[in-house]
């Protein structure tokens, strides 16, 4: 069958051949340490969990919603975010709106299809996460890639995204925390970020804050509309439940910004997916948000825990300077390009990242996510979400691996 020009521009992820592998691994009875996860590997706290059992007796749990959500439950979210973000309490009265969507993947594909036309740049930060480019590409965007490395603890330099700036730049994806990397960008950094908006006053900014609740290092997250909150009339913020209820599978986000973008990406939905799961708005409007740092503390100090591990263990095997001080998130990306393993390589410029993976997958039975796909080549993200035991166990495979000549 003759497929459309556009899906054949998308690229399959290389993680799933990975994943496969490392089934197959499993099933053959190889021990596997999986560090591949893009979730917290625990339930839900009992409180949301009471609230979905409570709503499956009513007959509108099982009906549509409205295109854009529930009324009440938008009017919520609107406020979650204003007083998290310790923003005036009315800025989002007027002008603005939030649209919940089926997960925050699909906010930001209907944001995407709101605001580009074929040729449009879109500014991406890398490390990024691995579905902009493509859902970029697939709306006829072209991504604009602006690079980090692990001495900068993947922080991109705002003079290099002044480079990138062209006559077709159109938006702007900034992603703090970040996903690989498993840092959030700094005040400075985000005030700096507000002063370059400033004098760029067309760029959009898609501001996805899924992990704005996992930060394990102070200072707290901060976000450039927050030094300047005109900057509000450009932004478009995104938030989901998957990481901060554990509920990647519920598949609930949402986004916040000018009422006329919510209403043109209420477009998109309302002709495509229709209003997000009716069961699970009612039980996040009937959820008492401020149960969730509680329920987040032990997941951040076992992350916290596991960063320090992976210092201890990068340290006394002399890997030092592939090591930088995550903070918030799950992830960590590791960099392969000088540690011992890599020597043979012979620093012919390739990016080596599935090579690498697939061998620490043979070799170690680690499964990692190769940096290719978030813009980093010669890395890996590790997850830091798995329990302390098998995570050490992993540590001491992975340093093993990178130390072999
Ligand atoms: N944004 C980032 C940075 C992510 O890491 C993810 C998922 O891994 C998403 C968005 C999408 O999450 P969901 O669609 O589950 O809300």
């Amino acid at each position: 069958m003759l497929l459309s020009s556009r899906v054949k521009g998308l690229t399959d992820s290389i993680t799933m051949k990975l994943n496969e592998k490392a089934l197959n691994l499993n099933d053959e009875g190889k021990v596997i340490y999986n560090l591949s996860g893009g979730q917290l590997p625990i339930k839900p706290m009992p409180e949301f969990i009471e609230k979905i059992h409570h709503q499956l007796n009513f007959l509108k749990s099982y009906q549509y919603s409205p295109v854009a959500g529930f009324p009440n439950l938008r009017k919520k979210l609107i406020k979650q975010c204003t007083d998290s973000r310790a923003l005036p309490a009315e800025i989002f009265e007027a002008d603005y709106d939030c649209i919940i969507s089926n997960g925050s993947k699909h906010s930001i594909y209907n944001v995407l299809g709101a605001l580009l036309d074929p040729g449009d740049e879109v500014i991406l930060l890398a490390p990024y996460w691995v579905s902009y480019p493509e859902m970029i590409k697939f709306w006829g965007g072209v991504p604009t890639v602006v690079k980090s490395n692990v001495f900068d603890a993947f922080v991109p330099a705002i003079d290099d995204i002044k480079k990138v700036i062209s006559g077709k730049t159109k938006a702007i994806i900034v992603n703090s925390p970040n996903n690989p990397a498993g840092i959030h960008y700094s005040e400075s950094w985000m005030k700096d970020f507000a002063a370059f908006l400033l004098e760029n006053p067309d760029l959009i900014v898609i501001s996805d804050e899924v992990y704005s609740e996992i930060c394990y290092f102070d200072p707290k997250p901060s976000y450039f509309y927050q030094y300047d909150h005109t900057l509000l009339t450009r932004t478009v913020i995104i938030q989901a439940i998957s990481k901060t209820l554990a509920s990647t599978g519920l598949r609930l986000g949402y986004a916040i910004g000018p009422q006329n973008l919510i209403s043109a990406m209420g477009k998109i939905q309302g002709q495509t997916t229709s209003g997000p799961n009716s069961l699970v708005q009612r039980a996040l409007a009937d959820f008492d948000f401020s149960l969730i740092e509680n329920f987040l503390t032990p997941v951040k100090y076992h992350v916290r825990q596991n960063a320090a591990a992976l210092r201890e263990k990068f340290r006394e095997a002399n890997l030092g300077h592939c090591w930088y001080q995550s903070t918030s998130a799950f992830y960590f990306m590791i960099d392969f390009s000088r540690t011992p393993m890599f020597a043979r390589f012979d620093n012919d410029r390739q990016d080596h990242s599935f090579t690498i993976a697939d061998e620490l997958l043979n070799q170690e039975g680690i499964t990692v996510v190769p940096g290719t796909d978030f813009g980093v080549p010669n890395s890996a993200r590790i997850a830091l979400v798995i329990e302390e035991v098998p995570f050490l166990e992993a540590l001491s495979k992975i340093v093993r691996y990178l130390n072999r000549t």
